[in-house]
């Protein structure tokens, strides 16, 4: 993504465009393994060598706060950290712990009308997250995160 079109990005969610944020985008939206923090210190450090991890932490905080970024986290696997491109489910596998994308408009649509006809009392669905784990063997199971709004 062009260094134009994420200034554009952080400015419109109210984030200063600092060389450092910047910087993490640009590795956020190049690498699409939903990377840990040393894995974006790593590369960002790469085209800017003065970035502390401490930088990359509260890069990731401030992104994460203004809903640019998701997280992700597994017993106790590090956070792992996606931009926030389009609406998408996750594939997690339980046995590589690697995280795949999984683009599913007719599982999207069907699960947001559902949730629409269950109507929770003085809340709104934003948006919701489902990942699916999965491995090579028999146990098959999801999970669903809701993100309520008053
Ligand atoms: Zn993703």
């Amino acid at each position: 993504m062009s260094k134009e079109k994420i200034i554009k990005i952080l400015t419109k969610n109210n984030v200063k465009p600092t060389l450092h944020r910047i910087g993490v985008m640009e590795v956020l939206t190049t690498l699409h393994t939903h990377p840990t923090a040393d894995e974006i210190f790593k590369n960002v450090k790469i085209n800017y060598p003065t970035i502390s991890l401490a930088t990359v932490y509260n890069t990731l905080d401030i992104l994460y706060r203004n809903d640019i970024i998701k997280t992700m986290k597994h017993n106790n696997e590090p956070t792992r950290y996606d931009f926030f491109h389009e609406p998408h489910f996750h594939l997690f596998d339980n046995e590589t712990f690697e995280i795949y994308d999984f683009k599913d408009d007719e599982l999207r649509d069907l699960i947001s009308n559902h949730l629409k006809d269950k109507k929770i009392d003085n809340h709104s669905i934003k948006d919701f997250d489902l990942e699916i784990k999965v491995s090579t063997g028999n146990d098959f199971f999801y999970e669903e995160t809701f993100k309520l709004k008053k």
